[in-house]
């Protein structure tokens, strides 16, 4: 099987480029925050604001055409990403948090009543979270949470002892941003399904770890956001079957989402404009079409090996490291290294890799009850994209030592 030309792939982001404290060379391990851009990206963004500035689907002038052509031409891409069977399916948003509360506030409000459980995990993201607890509050509804071991893992049996007659929705990370655990979600759609309740994957973290495919997952809502997968930031998508976005009422309400409006009464538009009230990011939506199609350009068999390798290196190097203790050892795995160093706090060790040019997030990765299931207050966490390399995790593993070495003399 050929290789992957890492080269020619870092060429493109002009991000890896640039130069960190004290000049040195940066090493961007942070990509479960936020991903670097391609040019490919840059350029489209650059190009909407200089040759394509209008508003879409109001104009009948030559730039609002062309705007809107762009900007559809992105959901269509995001239907073939996904795999979706028609475009009424995808709406776009903010990005995830905007797409798990829309289904929260719209379906939710509608559908969920007091005594209906809402069943998450243990490993979400507080974006997954915290909607569900003001939908609690409102309706009266119970939330149910799915245990994890202490590899990472969710506990399946206990999964499905919490499934009931009044389960209504299942809300689940695709792949952990705390802990780099992949998600049996398939199953996980197969059990909320048998039971009669509905499913939701948070693909924020999984959509650039691996292909998705939403008819084989078979899950009703799906959500991601544009800047985790080479994208700007501020656009996102949400992915529900046809038939409930169809029964669901809009999120918000204002221009583009009408079909006619008088005092009396308001028509809505048809799916997906019904749930995409005012001016949305066009740049961003456009752009992000652009980063689909960059990505799809990638052998994804390769990016997939090539993760693989990153992982087991990253493992290999870190396990190598004195007091290192990984926290998220699950089998099925993202290159995503989260860990704690005996003795040291996870922003001392943040900001000692920092001055040797090593970019990694601390602290509890918007995911306390994570940290609170291993008692810590935190961890360092080193996430990797495609563009990363062996060498740099090399690089980064002896600055740790010296890190180490430095705080303890
Ligand atoms: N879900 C997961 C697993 C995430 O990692 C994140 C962000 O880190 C989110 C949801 C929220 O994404 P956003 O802030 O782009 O809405």
């Amino acid at each position: 099987m050929p290789v992957l030309d890492i080269d020619k792939i870092r060429r493109d982001f002009p991000n890896l480029a640039t130069r960190g404290r004290d000049d040195k060379p940066i090493i961007y391990f942070d990509n479960a925050a936020t991903t670097f851009k391609p040019c490919q990206v840059i350029a489209s963004t650059h190009s909407h604001y200089c040759h394509r500035t209008a508003n879409i689907h109001r104009g009948v002038h030559y730039l609002s055409e062309e705007a809107t052509a762009e900007y559809e031409s992105s959901r269509e891409k995001v239907r073939d990403f996904l795999g979706t069977r028609n475009t009424f399916e995808i709406i776009f948003t903010k990005g995830s948090t905007e797409s798990i509360n829309l289904v929260a506030a719209s379906y939710g409000r509608r559908f969920i009543k007091q005594g209906d459980e809402v069943i998450i995990s243990e490993m979400e993201h507080h974006s997954n979270i915290v909607p569900w607890q003001l939908l609690r509050e409102e309706t009266g509804c119970v939330l149910k949470v799915i245990p994890f071991n202490d590899e990472g893992e969710l506990i399946l049996e206990e999964y499905r002892k919490l499934l009931s007659p009044r389960t209504k929705l299942v809300s689940i990370v695709h792949v952990s941003n705390s802990l780099g655990t992949v998600n049996p979600v398939k199953d996980i759609i197969r059990l909320a399904h048998a039971a009669g309740a509905l499913a939701l994957v948070d693909a924020a973290q999984s959509v650039s770890h691996a292909p998705i495919d939403v008819k084989d997952l078979d899950c009703d809502f799906l959500v991601f956001s544009g800047h985790k997968l080479y994208g700007p930031t501020g656009v996102g998508v949400l992915y529900g079957k046809e038939k409930l976005l169809e029964s669901m009422p809009p999120y918000q309400g204002g221009g583009d989402m009408i079909l006619s409006v008088t005092f009396e009464k308001t028509i809505f538009n048809r799916l997906p404009y019904k749930f995409e009230a005012g001016t949305p990011n066009i740049a961003g939506v456009i752009s992000l079409g652009e980063a689909i199609s960059y990505v799809n350009n990638l052998d994804a068999g390769q990016l997939i090996a090539y993760k693989k390798e990153l992982l087991a290196h990253g493992h290999k190097v870190l396990s190598q490291v004195p007091g290192l203790r990984m926290i998220g050892t699950a089998k099925e795995k993202a290159p995503i290294f989260s860990f704690v160093i005996e003795g040291i706090h996870a922003h001392d060790i943040g900001t000692l890799v920092d001055r040797e040019g090593v970019a990694i997030r601390t602290g509890h990765h918007c995911t306390q009850p994570v940290m609170k299931h291993f008692g810590i207050p935190g961890t360092a966490r080193a996430s990797l994209a495609f563009y990363n390399t062996k060498e740099e995790l090399d690089i980064f593993a002896a600055a740790l030592n010296k890190s180490i070495k430095v705080f303890h003399d």
